[in-house]
């Protein structure tokens, strides 16, 4: 048995994992702030986990964390998290320490990635890129069942490669980011301009009634047929695909995995987005990358920190 623990802006998961890489517990609570709240959060999780499956901490093999922001997984460190407010925090080295056990980390797109490559889509796969369109784009790169990070365990930051130079100011600092444009916030963007300039689409009545402009109202228009919202929606796409496209270019991964709250709109984002990927693809031979949906939601997080 191990633990994966999930940690959060907003929440820390944990669960329990056995050797099938099934969940056989879960826990979460609300994250506190601080390293040494959250530390103490996670350990008493720990035992939680462990008291309702009825087993010793001492049964447990070894527990991993996927935090956001940069971590060097080799030392260990969460080097910087904004989410967190965490900076040089050597978060394996004091749980480790409370714990008594093995602790591993990792930045949490990428540990994402490994559960969802070993136990959701890409289970039959040789090699993998995940990306999650949600507030954010993240992104993980699986290579020979492990996590690709670069030498300082920074690589796979798919989101803060530039579509448009010169382009949106991402959060980074940088501009024309692909998260600038990709995330679930970039579509919202485009949304509010398109029913600004059509205040005959039925986008007007979708986010009145629901009270905002959010990532589904341009998908629910584009699938009733409004044309505002089929253009929101293939501008939008058309970021989407040229992002996957240069990871493809570049990776020629077996499978293309596309998680986040956006990958809600299903088959039908995977049906408009496969033609704009296509168009842009380098490779014109017979074994192209597959593309398909991530399987797993929030448990890829728990899974993949489970098997760091
Ligand atoms: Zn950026």
């Amino acid at each position: 048995m191990r633990i994966g623990i999930d940690l959060g802006g907003t929440n820390i998961a944990a669960g329990l994992i056995n050797e099938n890489l099934e969940i056989v517990e879960k826990d979460s609570v609300k994250t506190l702030r601080g390293a040494d709240a959250v530390v103490s959060e996670m350990e008493v999780l720990a035992h939680s986990l462990c008291s309702q499956a009825g087993l010793r901490l001492s049964d447990i093999e070894s527990v991993g964390v996927g935090s956001p922001g940069a971590v060097d997984s080799r030392e260990g460190i969460v080097v910087y998290s904004n989410n967190l407010e965490f900076s040089d925090v050597p978060l394996a080295a004091m749980l480790g320490g409370k714990l008594g056990l093995p602790v591993r980390i990792g930045n949490d797109a990428n540990v994402a990635a490994l559960g969802e490559f070993h136990a959701g889509a890409g289970r039959k796969a040789a090699s993998m890129a995940l990306i999650t369109l949600g507030t954010g784009v993240g992104g993980g790169i699986i290579l020979g069942g492990r996590i690709y990070d670069g030498f300082n365990g920074m690589a796979g930051e798919a989101g803060h490669m530039t579509v448009v130079k010169d382009g949106a100011l991402c959060t980074c600092g940088r501009n024309g980011c692909w998260e600038a444009y990709a995330s679930a916030t970039g579509l919202i963007r485009m949304t509010k301009d398109a029913i600004a300039r059509h205040p005959e689409s039925i986008m007007v009545q979708i986010s009145e009634e629901r009270g905002k402009v959010s990532g589904r109202t341009a998908f629910m228009a584009a699938r009733q047929g409004d044309q505002a919202g089929n253009e929101v929606v293939d501008e939008y796409l058309s970021y989407v695909a040229c992002g996957i496209a240069n990871l493809i270019n570049l990776l020629q991964p077996a499978m293309l995995c596309v998680g986040g709250g956006i990958s809600h709109e299903g088959a039908y984002l995977i049906e408009r987005l496969q033609p704009l990927v296509d168009a842009e693809l380098y490779n014109v031979g017979e074994r192209k990358t597959e593309m398909c949906l991530a399987e797993l939601g929030n448990d890829a997080g728990v899974i993949g920190a489970a098997m760091l």
